[in-house]
């Protein structure tokens, strides 16, 4: 569980700290305003598991989804699933966000027609083609000489140590533009390479939180 609370107005601005997967779900989200299941429940949980408590993840997909959806709408389709994956419905269990191994095990996002039959969810390194992966590289301002190797890692289906190296590149690139002017060197950032296992893994090491 999270030591802090996350707000529904914070989400967009903590983006910046989301693995892949959860980057192109906030994406989808804010250019489609709709998501179909599977995406709510990785991309909801994932929130919960940030830090975000029921009441403001029902107020963000209600902001998320209302230039598609009418608040009573929203009320009457998509609050119960929210309230179910916070243990206030049904079962009343915790649900946990879903690790990489569940995300990269299920099944892929569908393509249907129509920006409502479309899905995303998954992981996109395992679904991605090179060109969309190069793009997805040079959001986490991964250097051209790893590209490579980014591309042999993927192909080789080990996606989680890919998206480590995706990881490494991004706290290395914000080292850099941190470094003061005359100063020696940019705080240093871990140079291994480790694999991630889970979404929240990688956000709360992005935003500098040791949950161990
Ligand atoms: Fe998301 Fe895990 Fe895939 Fe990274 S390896 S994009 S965290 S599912």
């Amino acid at each position: 569980s999270a030591d802090m609370l996350i707000r529904a107005n914070q989400v967009d601005s903590l983006a910046n700290h989301f693995p892949p997967c959860m980057r192109e779900m906030h994406r989808h989200l804010n250019t489609v305003h709709h998501m179909k299941h599977t995406g709510r429940r990785q991309f909801g949980l994932f929130l919960k598991g940030l830090g975000v408590p029921m009441e403001e993840s029902l107020a963000y997909w209600k902001r998320a989804f209302g230039p598609k959806i009418a608040p009573d709408a929203f009320d009457r389709n998509y609050a119960y699933n929210i309230r179910y994956d916070y243990g206030r419905e049904g079962s009343r269990t915790q649900a946990r966000p879903f690790g990489c191994r569940s995300i990269i095990l299920g099944d892929p996002p569908a393509r249907g027609s129509g920006p409502h039959a479309i899905e995303q969810h998954g992981c996109p390194l395992r679904q991605s083609k090179e060109p969309e992966l190069r793009r997805l590289a040079q959001s986490y301002h991964l250097r051209d000489a790893e590209m490579p190797s980014l591309l042999a890692e993927v192909q080789g289906s080990h996606y989680q140590f890919a998206c480590g190296r995706l990881l490494r590149s991004m706290r290395q690139s914000r080292a850099q533009a941190t470094k003061a002017p005359g100063t020696e060197a940019p705080p240093p950032v871990d140079d291994d390479i480790r694999p991630i296992s889970h979404p929240n893994e990688f956000a709360s090491i992005s935003m500098g939180i040791n949950r161990s």
